[in-house]
C-alpha cells in the first residue's frame, strides 16, 4: 500500500470516483489488470488516495446540483486496508452531509460496517448497494476470487440489506466458460436475487472479457486450476475481447424469464439509468411542510 495526494476525486461522467487504486482481492478475471489501465504499481500495492475525503467535500460543496455519487468501477472500495483507514466511510459521511445519493460496487461483507450511513442516506435521499455474485460453490469461488467473501457471504449481506430497505442491484459478471456457465450455478445466483428482492441484475450476456494484462494473469489461474482448459480457451476464443459462454443462449432465456416474472431490471442501460436517478426525496420533503 502507499499514499498519495490527487488533484480530483470525481471523474466527469456518471460522478464516479475510486479512493483506492488497485486491489488485493485477487480475482483471477480482474479487467483493472489489463494494460491498457496504465498501472505503474502491483494491482496488490494499493494506492490510497490520502486526500479524497477533503476532495469530495470541497467538490460536493461547490456542486450546483445534487446526485448520485458512485464508486468502485475500477477499484473495490472495501480493500481490508479500508478497514483501519476509513477513506470509503468518511466519504460517505460527506456525502451525507453534503445531501447526496450514493452507490458503490463492491464483493466484500465490509460495506455492512458502514450500514448507518447507508441507511441514513437512503432515508434522505438515495442509497443502492452493487453487489457481485458469480459462483455459489464455495470452493470455487475461493478458487476465482480467493481475498475476498464468496458469492453465498454476498448473499447474506444483500438479505441484511433487504431487510435494512436497502435498495441492491447485483452485478452478474463475468461468467467464466466451461467453469460457471453451468445452469445450476447461474439457477442458483437468480433465486438468490429473487430471495433477497434485487431492484437490477447488470449482465452483458453469459462470459467474460479478456485483453492483454489479464488475459495472462487468466491463462496462470487456468494452467493452476485446470490445465487442459487453457488449450480449449485458446482454440475457442483465440485472441477474442469477449469470451461468450456457449451456454449463452439457454442461459439467458432462464435470466429474462427470471427478471421478468419477478419485476427486477434486467437490462444495464436500464439499471444505470435507475442508479443515475436522484430523487431529490428532500426537496418533496420540503414541499410537504
Ligand atoms: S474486486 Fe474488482 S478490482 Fe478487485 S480484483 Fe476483483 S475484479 Fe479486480
Amino acid at each position: 500500500m502507499h499514499f498519495v495526494e490527487v488533484k480530483n476525486i470525481l471523474t466527469g461522467v456518471n460522478n464516479g470516483m475510486n479512493v483506492y487504486r488497485g486491489c488485493v482481492h485477487g480475482c483471477v478475471y480482474c479487467d483493472t489488470r489489463s494494460n491498457c489501465y496504465g498501472f505503474t504499481h502491483a494491482m496488490e500495492d494499493v494506492e490510497v488516495k490520502q486526500n479524497a475525503v477533503e476532495l469530495l467535500d470541497n467538490t460536493l460543496k461547490h456542486k450546483k446540483q445534487r446526485c448520485m455519487i458512485g464508486t468502485g468501477s475500477m477499484a473495490d472500495p472495501y480493500q481490508p486496508c479500508e478497514k483501519g483507514l476509513l477513506i470509503t466511510r468518511k466519504c460517505l459521511e460527506v456525502i451525507l452531509k453534503r445531501g447526496f445519493g450514493a452507490t458503490m460496487i463492491t464483493k466484500s461483507d465490509l460495506v455492512l460496517r458502514d450500514l448507518d450511513f447507508l441507511k441514513e442516506i437512503n432515508h434522505r435521499s438515495k442509497c443502492v448497494v452493487q453487489i457481485t455474485l458469480t459462483c455459489t460453490d464455495d470452493v470455487l469461488s475461493k478458487k476465482i476470487e480467493p481475498n475476498v467473501c464468496t458469492t453465498n457471504e454476498r448473499i447474506k449481506v444483500l438479505e441484511t440489506l433487504k431487510y435494512n430497505n436497502i435498495p441492491t442491484v447485483v452485478w452478474l459478471s463475468p461468467i467464466l466458460p466451461f467453469i460457471t456457465d453451468t445452469k445450476e450455478n447461474i439457477k442458483n445466483i437468480l433465486e438468490a436475487c429473487v430471495s433477497t428482492n434485487v431492484k437490477g441484475i447488470v449482465c452483458f450476456g453469459m462470459g467474460m472479457t479478456l485483453r492483454k494484462g489479464n488475459r495472462e494473469y487468466f491463462y496462470d489461474f487456468l494452467d493452476k486450476f485446470y490445465p487442459p482448459l487453457k488449450q480449449k480457451y485458446i482454440d475457442t476464443f483465440r485472441e477474442d475481447y469477449q469470451l461468450s459462454s456457449p451456454n449463452n443462449k439457454e442461459l439467458m432465456t432462464m435470466y429474462y424469464e427470471v427478471c421478468d416474472k419477478h419485476n427486477i431490471i434486467s437490462y444495464p442501460n436500464d439499471v444505470f439509468n435507475y442508479l443515475k436517478d436522484f430523487p431529490k426525496k428532500e426537496k418533496q420533503l420540503e414541499l410537504m411542510f
